[in-house]
């Protein structure tokens, strides 16, 4: 089988050409065609010899998925269904937006952490994916902008457990965040990575070094609630995530946000207005509430305008920054919970 040329570094592919007898900074040229200059076959990277190319064709693939839908909403967002190897498919989002230019990416096929009002996470994980298959989705994405645009942020919301493979995304990240024509240039102040909260792996994350802005996924203030909607919460508890967000802000200097999905009856009450207030004061931290968009099969409701309305004014009068994430590609309005609620709507569009 065809190795893929994105699970490898520039450093990787330098070796694998020569142990082929090419100079080291044929790889440079290689990579620099796929990641700076949109090539897609290895045919037409012009200035380099046949022999090369045909020899290149025979050993790798650049890219391992195939686009097996594309669609593009009335705003501008682009979505892809990406079918890997081995038949799963992945979604990837780019939402265009003035001078923004963002993609949102999944880690995993499926998701292990079992959210009550997430169709991503309905029949579990199946694997994660490599790093050339989420460095993939971002060059894939960036290859349908039109010749000069750029990707300008970054979101890790798709499908998945972002931390559950925290090794293959850091180094997905690492040509991400590598300037031209190596990487693709972007700042690391521009990526985002949404987590539904795995302490360990966010400390980890904090002494890196590393200035990505972290959306922890909390959905509940309180113990018993959030214990109730995200599952794996159980395990880790409310207070060890609070503990790991703030040595993240501690560490990094970056402001966490906290994302919650306001659900209709379930977590948009006052009591639980007040209660996400206490647990934000003296934080220096944003909260992000989503109203939800109903996903077929699952009971959840999205909350009245009134309800989010109020949940607002309870966090504003108490001093919380908040936001509340408008309509925008709807498909990736829950964070990383509604990314698969989409697909039906990809899928109706099959190439
Ligand atoms: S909301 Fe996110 S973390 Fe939770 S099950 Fe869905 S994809 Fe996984």
């Amino acid at each position: 089988m065809k190795r893929r040329l994105l699970d490898l570094s520039p450093i990787e592919l330098e070796r694998a050409l020569a142990e082929r007898g090419a100079p080291g900074y044929r790889a440079r040229q290689v990579w620099s065609w796929v990641i700076d200059r949109r090539a897609e076959r290895f045919e037409s990277m012009t200035d380099l010899p046949r022999a090369l190319r045909e020899e290149l064709n025979e050993s790798f693939e650049i890219f391992s998925t195939e686009i097996v839908a594309r669609s593009v909403d009335d705003d501008g967002t682009t979505k892809l269904l990406l079918a890997c190897r081995d038949g799963e498919t992945i979604e990837t989002v780019l939402m265009a937006e003035e001078h923004r230019r963002t993609v949102c990416v999944s880690t995993q096929v499926g998701c292990g952490m079992g959210c009550v009002f997430c169709a991503s996470g309905l029949k579990g994980v199946v694997r994660n994916l490599t790093r050339g298959e989420i460095l993939e989705q971002i060059v894939r994405e960036r290859n349908q902008l039109p010749e000069g645009e750029r990707v300008s942020h970054l979101v890790v919301m798709g499908m998945g457990e972002s931390l559950a493979n925290l090794d293959e995304l850091l180094a997905a990240l690492e040509v991400v965040c590598a300037p031209a024509p190596l990487g693709l240039g972007l700042s690391q102040r521009r990526v985002t990575i949404s987590t539904v909260g795995l302490p360990d792996k966010m400390r980890k994350l904090a002494e890196l070094d590393r200035r990505y802005h972290l959306a922890v996924s909390l959905h509940a203030a309180t113990e018993s609630l959030r214990d109730r909607l995200v599952p794996i919460s159980h395990k880790v508890g409310l207070g060890a995530v609070i503990e790991a967000s703030d040595r993240y802000f501690e560490r990094t200097g970056r402001q966490v946000t906290f994302e919650y999905v306001l659900l209709g009856g379930v977590n948009d009450r006052a009591d639980d207005a007040r209660a996400l207030a206490d647990l934000m004061s003296r934080r220096s931290a944003h909260v992000n509430l989503i109203p939800y968009n109903p996903v077929a099969g699952l009971e959840f409701e999205r909350p009245s305008e009134d309800a989010v309305n109020r949940f607002t004014a309870i966090l504003r009068g108490r001093s919380v920054s908040v936001t509340v994430r408008k309509t925008k590609g709807r498909v990736i309005d829950a964070a990383c919970g509604q990314l698969r609620r989409g697909t039906a709507a990809v899928e109706s569009t099959l190439l």
